[in-house]
């Protein structure tokens, strides 16, 4: 039987990145990840580190994509010292590009609504017309009428994110256990035992990072992870000369200089197979927004599938029964990784959720809870 301060269970970026926070707060930490054979969102995504879109309605989410966006130059600078390896992270703000009067109407009022919502936290964004967008996005196509941009979004490279993450977990002297699965639980307040394999695992703690496998772990441990997947295709084209002086929404040009187009949002079930004619949209989109890309060869494509909670926002929760389980669960593991690794990890080393992230807990779905 091997005791450890804390055990997560999930090394996608969400496991990993909390797991990366416990060790740097000095917890003997376990990660337990099943493997190549589950659903893995970390490693089919797109990169962005994106704040725009995020939180309309919902200001606590703004804030909290803020404080990641704001930490991530901060990890990304930490992981290059620590394990040698740079994420790609650069910051330049993002732009939503709109293809029509309706798109690019919609688009202000959405914004409009974030910087209302935001209050004196504030919301910086512009409105861009198509001459100002040409200046930063050479070559934006005539279809495209207008952009809304804000100065806190970004992108990284989400595969170089996860072995950084990796790394720096088990240099700092994280216990990585690949390619097992949680066979049994013991489960008591700050007192979990868990099997895998021959393995016996004890902890007073204990963090569900499993993605789409939350779902069903969670109950075992007294919480609620109701996410459901969600399918989403990305097309990588070969390398062109750098020209994107920022990511935008679906377009973005990676440090090597591949063009990414993004991605779709499909609610297929467990279902991780191409389709063409969604591929086709999403290109036939992508050259309307900058027609020389029409001119490039598309060298990769895939479908992967998001952990989406039922209102989109992420869901973290200290169980109430057994005190000392909690559960990280979100969409947007690469654009939170810094709030995982700085904030949430140290929240968990501390013993208690702050109440920054309240609002988060999956206590929000339950109707006689609201009521
Ligand atoms: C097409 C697409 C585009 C995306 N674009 C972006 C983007 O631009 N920006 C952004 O921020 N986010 C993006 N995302 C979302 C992001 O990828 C996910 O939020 C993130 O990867 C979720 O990480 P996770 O660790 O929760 O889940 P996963 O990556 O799915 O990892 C879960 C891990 O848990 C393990 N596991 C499951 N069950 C068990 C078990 N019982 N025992 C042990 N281990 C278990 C699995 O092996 C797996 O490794 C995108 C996602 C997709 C699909």
């Amino acid at each position: 039987m091997q005791r450890f301060d804390a055990i997560v269970i999930g090394g996608g970026l969400v496991g990993s990145a909390i797991s990366y926070g416990l060790v740097r707060a000095g917890l003997k930490t376990a990660l337990i990840d099943e493997g190549d054979v589950a659903f893995r969102a970390s490693r089919g995504n797109f990169g962005l580190v994106w704040v725009q879109s995020k939180g309309l309605g919902a200001p606590h989410y703004q804030r909290w994509t803020r404080l990641s966006s704001d930490e991530w130059p901060g990890l990304a600078a930490e992981l290059l010292r620590g394990t040698g390896v740079d994420v790609g992270h650069e910051r330049p703000g993002g732009v939503h590009l709109c293809l029509s009067d309706e798109e690019l109407a919609d688009r202000q009022t959405r914004m409009e609504q974030m910087r209302t919502e935001a209050g004196n936290f504030g919301f910086e964004y512009r409105m861009l017309e198509r001459a100002e967008l040409r200046a930063i996005l050479p070559g934006v196509g005539d279809a495209v009428v207008g952009a809304s941009w804000t100065p806190y979004d970004g992108h990284a490279n989400p595969l170089y994110l996860l072995h950084a993450l990796h790394k720096g977990f088990v240099e700092r002297g994280g216990r990585y256990i690949p390619n097992r699965v949680v066979d049994y639980a013991g489960v008591a307040p700050n007192d979990f035992q868990l099997g895998s394999g021959a393995e016996a695992l004890v902890a007073p703690k204990i963090v569900l990072a499993a993605g789409l496998g939350n779902a069903k772990l969670a109950p075992l441990f007294g919480l609620d992870a109701p996410v459901r997947p969600q399918r989403g295709q990305i097309l990588v084209t070969e390398r062109a000369s750098r020209l994107f002086g920022m990511p935008t929404t679906t377009v973005r040009q990676t440090r090597e200089g591949g063009i990414m187009i993004g991605d779709s949002m499909e609610d297929v079930g467990f279902d991780t197979s191409q389709r063409p004619d969604v591929m086709a949209a999403m290109a036939e989109r992508a050259v309307r927004s900058f027609p020389w890309l029409a001119e490039l060869q598309v060298v990769r494509a895939w479908a992967a599938l998001r952990v989406m909670p039922p209102d989109g926002l992420p869901i973290y929760d200290e169980s109430e029964k057994f005190r000392g389980a909690f559960t990280a669960n979100c969409h947007s593991g690469v654009t939170l990784a810094a709030a995982h690794a700085n904030a949430f990890a140290p929240m968990v080393a501390a013993g208690a959720l702050d109440t920054m992230i309240g609002a988060f807990s999956a206590r929000r779905f339950d109707v006689s809870h609201a009521a």
